[in-house]
């Protein structure tokens, strides 16, 4: 079928929706609608978190601010299949996460950072088949693209193509290095350092111009004492700060290569996969594996989700938010078209214990499996699934069986399922 109001959208004229969605998460986070341009996968994980939030009685606020340059980066990094294109679109914001309780406000947090979004449209000369499942960006009810173009048989309502694309898949929330901050603290470090040090040397000069001879006058002797200690001590404080600073940037060495060590295995096994499956790349790999991720440690009962056939282990349960750092693919076995890969995510998150907020950064060995005989199909969510035995469109996140033809659905066999979390 060709597609009468088919609507091209150029690469560039992606800097528009980056800037409607920041507003639209804005006001999500404000206790507002789902953003309208957000994904079927991406919606329900919002919905998934927020349902968290409320049933541990907490609030989220988050507030962006543009960040003096409104720069947006068009980045060059995008990946497609035959229909559509993924891009990675970029800007620096403020933002400041607000959680509030019962007890009044627990957690407050302000920090510059990149919000990167994965952003999905047509790509320029495709034709998406009408039988392509979707859900209605209004009503959420499980449809195809051709009925919502007629008309969405719940709500009624009816949608051009510019109004289904392009979509946000994704978005990924980095923090910000602020140096002139770290520079403040490292001068405060460095001054509480030589007075720690310089004080206990001057102590010990005092007490041994007590018991040595003295054939100064009292006076010269108290002055030798204190400058002595002053310089002795300053310079073991100097010395102190530099071996603290040298363990510091080893450290956050350790926390910037989160995971940087083991790209090149997760390179060759992604390599293994995009040879059984020519569309697959690891930045829609990515993007899965967090959003499986983000459903399962936000949903009350991760082993209800049809995406997940395992429970969320015990210190993943109290996160109520996660953002990935990195991830790295650690194995793949490939056996009859069932494909089994072993991921370690690296991440920002927090966790809410005890009525307290901790941020953390953590690290969970997750495995995955997708039959890859079907290939990587980059508009597909299990919000809306056509039944391969009798076509009929429905919502597959929480059932085994097509409602219509009750024809059991492997949820494996269409896209990434998680198989075990650690
Ligand atoms: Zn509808
Ligand atoms: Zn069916």
């Amino acid at each position: 079928m060709n597609i009468p109001d088919f609507h091209i959208t150029e690469h560039s004229d992606l800097a528009e929706p980056y800037k409607a969605f920041v507003r639209q998460m804005s006001d999500w986070y404000n206790g507002g609608e789902l953003p309208e341009l957000a994904g079927q996968d991406l919606r329900f994980t919002l919905e998934l978190q927020r349902q968290k939030m409320q049933s541990l009685g907490l609030d989220m606020q988050c507030n962006l601010k543009n960040e003096g340059s409104n720069q947006i980066n068009v980045g060059g990094v995008s990946f497609s299949d035959r229909i559509f294109t993924n891009s990675i679109i970029g800007g620096n914001m403020n933002l400041t996460r607000s959680i509030g309780s019962n007890q009044g406000s627990i957690y407050k947090n302000t920090t510059d950072i990149g919000l990167s979004t994965v952003i999905q449209s047509l790509k320029t000369d495709a034709q998406p088949n009408a039988s392509m499942a979707l859900c209605c960006p209004h009503c959420g009810a499980p449809s195809t693209l051709g009925e919502l173009e007629s008309g969405c048989k719940y709500c009624g309502t009816h949608f051009l193509m510019s109004e289904l694309y392009p979509k946000v898949m994704n978005f990924f929330v980095s923090e910000n290095e602020d140096k002139a901050k770290k520079d403040a603290k490292s001068k405060r470090e460095l001054k509480i350092f030589i007075i720690a040090s310089a004080i206990p040397m001057i102590i010990i000069g005092m007490i041994f111009g007590l018991f040595a001879g003295q054939n100064q006058s009292p006076t010269m002797n108290i002055v030798s004492e204190i400058f002595g200690g002053l310089l002795c001590g300053g310079m073991i404080g100097i010395m102190l700060f530099v071996f603290k600073k040298m363990f510091e940037v080893f450290a956050l060495m350790g926390k910037d290569l989160r995971g940087g060590g083991k790209t090149a295995s997760t390179l060759v096994y992604a390599n293994k996969i995009k040879k059984n499956d020519p569309e697959f790349s690891s930045e829609y790999f990515r993007d899965k594996i967090m959003s499986l991720f983000r459903m399962a440690v936000y949903s009350k009962d991760a082993a209800e989700l049809a995406c997940c056939k395992c429970q969320c282990p015990e210190n993943a349960a109290d996160i109520i938010e996660a953002q990935l750092y990195n991830f790295s693919i650690t194995d793949c076995k490939i056996k009859d078209m069932v494909c089994d890969v072993d991921v370690i995510l690296y991440l920002d998150c927090l966790h809410y214990n005890n009525g307290k907020i901790k941020s953390k950064t953590d690290k969970f060995k997750m495995r995955v499996r997708k039959h890859i005989k079907n290939e990587t199909d980059l508009s597909f969510s299990f919000a809306a699934v056509s039944c391969p035995s009798c076509g009929a469109s429905f919502d597959a996140r929480n059932v085994k069986a097509c409602p219509y033809c009750n024809n059991v659905y492997l949820h494996e066999e269409h896209d990434w399922v998680i198989t075990d979390i650690r």
